[in-house]
């Protein structure tokens, strides 16, 4: 059961009021202080919007060594998928834009992987190339992923 006192604060602050009082009772200018200094403590200060579009990509990168593979560790469907703005856009490509400071507008272009992982951000993986350039790569490869009819019937038989 609350004291009349505890039923009249009830009434007569905020819930904003209430926090703002607590905090200053414990010693902070404010429950915003009291917040900064918690997440400070917890690792969480650093809010997002301070962090550059530069340093938030390549912290979801497992950087390696200069000629290794680096491999994308943020989520993914076929390829590395990077949230900007409003849309994902594939992580290799922003990797070639930011390491390459381009502005790449055309619809043509591609960035195609010398090494063949999907997931790869190493920007010394990455070439610039056309649609037909990439198409050209992968049947020099052997990966195009189209099937001839029979190849597709077997496929369909042995699952
Ligand atoms: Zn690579």
């Amino acid at each position: 059961m609350k004291s009349l006192y505890q039923q009249l604060i009830c009434c007569e602050i905020t819930k904003k009021e209430y926090y703002e009082l607590w905090a200053t009772k414990k010693g902070y200018k404010s429950w915003t202080d009291y917040i900064n200094y918690r997440n400070h403590i917890t690792g969480r200060y650093n809010p997002r919007k301070k962090q550059t579009i530069k340093d938030r990509f390549w912290s979801k990168v497992d950087k390696k060594g200069e000629d290794e593979c680096w491999e994308w560790k943020g989520g993914k469907g076929r390829y590395g998928m990077f949230w900007l703005k409003d849309r994902n856009i594939q992580s290799h490509i922003i990797a070639y834009l930011l390491s390459n400071n381009v502005n790449i507008t055309s619809r043509n272009v591609v960035i195609m992987h010398k090494c063949d992982n999907k997931l790869c951000c190493n920007p010394k993986h990455l070439i610039l190339g056309t649609q037909k350039d990439n198409i050209q790569d992968m049947l020099n490869k052997g990966r195009d992923n189209y099937l001839t009819g029979d190849e597709w019937r077997k496929a369909r038989y042995n699952r």
